[in-house]
């Protein structure tokens, strides 16, 4: 059952928040807030669906709560309504500029409110759809390449204060061109939905990505873990989808589908890279490949920083003389 969408409202007078309150209630989950300090510390903790916001408020006022919102990432795209008596252009601009979706004003009128409510928490559901959709492989429900680069990005400059490890394993069907000339197209993409879901149950931490990396290629992001426990999710995943028995009679490695796997581990240092691991990844994949499929293969290595003077240097022949690794 779809939840009740939340709304904050925020108000200094009380009898303004009870008569919005009275509009709403019915069909949502309201939240109130009496100053603009006290609405941003709600909107963080509830994270509602939609903001009423009124403008005149001592200390922290509407404009200021606005702008605020609209600078923290997890509070951004919580759509925000200015409720206020002001009639003037100016105001109702300066809060539009500030990131507002929308004006209601006071005294209100009941149907006004409840039919604006209802199309900007219709846009903010469709906004959040498309956002979804944007990082979600379509057959398979797991994440897409771009949520991959973003996964990396985040994990690897958030890891980087600490040191931290991360793991990546990238894995490849094995012969699965010769899977859809066989079984053909829509089998092969049975056989993706069904690895997809090993791969799933094979990983177990809340913070553990899995990833639809290309055609046949998943991908892995499992943060703070050490090379052996990547190492030990890599064969459990190789295991799982030996498990699943998916006949393959094209196979020259086993009878049944078949994965191979790579996994690099890194600790995570500034201006390090996230391709990096990619790399290092991919590069065991190729390893387990060529050593005949069916296999898992992995590194430790160090994510290389380029330094901002390093950028900068000019190519000198000096460092090219005989025998020295650049
Ligand atoms: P290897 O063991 O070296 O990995 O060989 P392979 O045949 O698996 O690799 P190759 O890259 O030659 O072929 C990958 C095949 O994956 C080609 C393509 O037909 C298939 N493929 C890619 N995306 C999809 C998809 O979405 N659905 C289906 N059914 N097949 C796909
Ligand atoms: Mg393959
Ligand atoms: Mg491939």
């Amino acid at each position: 059952m779809n939840k009740r969408p939340s709304i904050l409202i925020v108000d200094d007078e009380v009898s303004n928040i009870e008569i919005l309150s009275a509009v709403l209630e019915e069909d949502h989950d309201i939240y109130f807030a009496t100053s603009g300090d006290e609405a941003l510390e709600i909107a963080r903790s509830a994270l509602p669906d939609l903001i009423l916001l009124d403008v005149l408020m001592p200390g922290t006022d509407g404009y200021e709560v606005c702008a605020r919102l609209k600078g923290d990432a997890l509070l951004a795209d919580v759509p925000v309504i200015f409720t206020t008596a002001l009639g003037d252009q100016e105001a109702e601009v300066k809060g539009l500029t500030l990131g507002a979706i929308d004006y209601i004003h006071k005294p209100i009128s009941p149907v006004i409110v409840r039919a604006r409510v209802r199309n900007h928490l219709e846009m903010k559901r469709l906004r959040d759809d498309l956002a979804k959709m944007a990082v979600t492989d379509a057959l398979t429900g797991l994440g897409n390449r771009r949520r991959l680069e973003k996964a990396l990005n985040v994990e690897t400059a958030r890891l980087a204060a600490s040191g931290g490890l991360l793991s990546v394993i990238i894995l490849d069907i094995d012969f699965f061109k010769r899977f859809n000339d066989l079984y053909g197209h829509t089998a092969g993409d049975r056989c993706l939905t069904m690895v997809a879901a090993a791969l799933n149950r094979a990983v177990h931490h809340a913070s553990d990505l899995t990833i639809r990396y290309g055609g046949e290629e998943f991908a892995c992001v499992l943060p703070e873990t050490q090379h052996e426990d990547a190492m030990v999710i890599a064969q459990g995943i190789r295991e799982r989808v030996e498990a699943l028995s998916i006949p393959h009679s094209g196979s020259d490695v086993a009878p049944t589908v078949s994965v191979s796997v790579g996994v690099a581990t890194a600790p995570c240092v500034p201006g390090a890279s996230p391709e990096a691991w990619i790399r290092a990844a991919d590069k065991q994949l190729y390893l387990a490949k060529a050593a005949g499929r069916n296999v898992v293969s992995g590194t430790t290595f160090e994510a290389p920083v380029a330094t901002s003077a390093e950028n900068l240097r000019p190519v000198s022949s000096s460092a090219w003389t005989a025998g020295s690794e650049v």
